[in-house]
């Protein structure tokens, strides 16, 4: 087996044929095998039924794994790697705006660039808002500022991996996976091609605003504990502004005779002091609760069936 495309789905009936049609006739004459490894994120649609009939009339290339519920893209990607069996792995979408023929294309780098055990499609120009465009420049810039690893404006899940690099992203068993991340932590030299995202084929984005900001703090918690450093020197940085504003009411009050300024200047301080306080315990919570539920150490996903590709069925079944 040469190539894996994983591909995670998540109520997209209307969609797994078309890109089961797009990757077969993309790599219609490649000239290597290839699979594809549908990984059925707790769908509430027909996908599960599609991807099945899918299943039925395939040429004996596609694997199956369908979760309990919905768990998340990146369970359903880490479930993916852990399933294919290519030397390469692509992870691509299952609603057809990364077109499959980029895949090849990256599977043709790395077969001709041994250097390389990465490539990454980033998008160049992107359909979106001004606004959610400047918060996310601001949030790849923030990130390469306070850890350690290098983020790319604009790089997106859509990647072909070398086994090598598969195997390391899947040692990382952490339970907030940022994947982002993680394909940085790793390591491996990667390439970037600039590429345009499609339109959806059909259906919806999973992602509203207030999920991709929490996925953006989950990103830093996952990343960094540059925060919890940040509170400190916000208290030392505080306590000792206050220190100054002591010998100043001192001074005033001993070589001018200038009473102390009143209720306004306390109220304001205690708000102030009490909203900072605050913030600083909940940027701790939030460390503590990422902690708690890591120490837990519950499986990243659950897969209520798993349906290996048809000719291979009996030999993988022997293994299991
Ligand atoms: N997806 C998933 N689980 C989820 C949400 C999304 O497996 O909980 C899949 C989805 O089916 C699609 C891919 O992740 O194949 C990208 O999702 P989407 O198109 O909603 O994201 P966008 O392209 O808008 O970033
Ligand atoms: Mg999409």
């Amino acid at each position: 087996m040469h190539l894996s495309l994983v591909i995670p789905c998540y109520n997209e009936a209307e969609n797994v044929s078309a890109m089961h049609d797009a990757v077969e006739s993309a790599f219609a004459n490649c000239g290597f095998e290839y699979e594809m490894v549908f990984v059925d994120d707790g769908s509430r649609d027909g996908t599960y039924a599609n991807l099945r009939a899918l299943h039925e009339r395939s040429r004996q290339n596609i694997r199956l794994v369908r979760f309990s519920r919905n768990f998340g893209k990146e369970s359903a990607l880490f479930a993916g790697l852990g399933h294919a069996a290519g030397e390469y792995v692509t992870l691509i979408d299952a609603d057809l705006q990364q077109r499959p023929e980029v895949a090849l294309e990256m599977v043709r780098f790395l077969d001709a660039h041994n250097e390389f055990d990465c490539v990454t499609a980033f998008q160049a120009q992107r359909r979106e808002g001004k606004l959610i465009a400047f918060l996310k420049r601001s949030f790849y810039r923030l990130m390469n500022r306070v850890t350690e690893i290098e983020f790319v404006q604009g790089a997106s899940d859509f990647r072909t991996m070398r086994r090598c690099m598969v195997d390391a992203v899947l040692s990382l068993a952490e339970h907030n996976r940022f994947s982002k991340g993680i394909f940085s932590w790793v390591g491996f030299q990667t390439h970037y091609i600039p590429y345009t995202a499609e339109e959806r084929n059909a259906g919806t984005s999973k992602w509203g605003t207030w999920k991709l900001f929490k996925y953006a703090l989950d990103g830093i918690i996952s990343f960094t504990t540059m925060p919890l450093r940040l509170t400190a020197v916000l208290g030392g940085g505080i306590a000792l502004l206050s220190l100054v504003y002591m010998m100043v009411v001192i001074i005033q009050k001993l070589f001018f005779e200038k009473p102390p300024a009143g209720y306004a200047t306390q109220v304001a301080l205690i708000l102030l002091l009490g909203g900072i306080q605050l913030l600083c315990m909940g940027i701790l919570g939030e460390y503590l609760a990422k902690t708690y539920v890591e120490s837990k150490r519950r499986p990243i996903y659950i897969a209520r069936e798993v349906i290996a590709p048809k000719q291979r069925k009996t030999k993988e079944e022997g293994e299991a």
